[in-house]
């Protein structure tokens, strides 16, 4: 069984760990470039991604992932998690880095200060059985994808869902629901990568 880890530097690593178990995925925390050494895969989970990024420099952990993830280990982003995926950020804080692996560009805090925080019915491209429940906290959207990614899903005419290769992200949260449907097709991902 392929082991899946949770980037435990900052956010909401607990969630995470029990959407992936609730998803038959062992996974389990990691912290440091010997733990990162020892998972098939990795969720990045949401949070702040400043800080994020600050932190995996701090543990030595950015050169080590940027290096797994170009030779292909799995990774799934949420939220914070995909602002790390992207190649570029349009509107960095000083200082912030991303891990990079999907060729898209990604606007933070993109649907803004009124209305900060929702729920929505989201429709994603290979999650069957419906819309999935999404939780869109300070959320960021994708500004535009290149030819290499796959926009798995759209809300308000913005982009929310993307793959590319074995790289997935969304905006939003499922791991703050009950429906581990994402934790599933990301599971699916790490033992079709196997
Ligand atoms: N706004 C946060 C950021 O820019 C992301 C929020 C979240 O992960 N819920 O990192």
């Amino acid at each position: 069984t392929p082991v899946i880890g949770v980037l435990a530097l900052q956010g909401d690593v607990r969630e995470h760990l029990v959407a992936l178990a609730a998803a038959d995925a062992v996974a389990r925390p990691v912290r440091r470039p010997e733990e990162l050494a020892e998972v098939d895969a990795l969720v990045i989970p949401g949070g702040e991604s400043t800080t994020m990024s600050k932190l995996a420099a701090l543990f030595g952990m950015a050169e080590p992932l940027r290096e797994r993830i170009r030779s292909g280990m799995p990774v799934y982003g949420t939220c914070a998690g995909l602002i790390m995926l992207a190649d570029k950020i349009l509107d960095p804080r000083s200082g912030q880095e991303t891990f990079g692996g999907i060729d898209m560009i990604v606007r933070r805090n993109a649907f803004g200060r009124q209305n900060e925080s929702f729920e929505a019915a989201v429709e994603v491209a290979g999650v069957p059985g419906g819309p999935v429940e999404g939780v869109f906290i300070r959320a960021p959207w994708v500004e535009s994808v290149g030819a290499a990614a796959e926009v798995l899903a759209e809300y308000d005419g913005h982009i929310v869902a993307v793959r590319q290769g074995n790289v997935l992200a969304t905006s939003f949260h499922p791991e703050l629901t009950g429906d581990h449907r994402l934790h599933a097709l990301f599971a699916e991902m790490v033992r079709a990568a196997g």
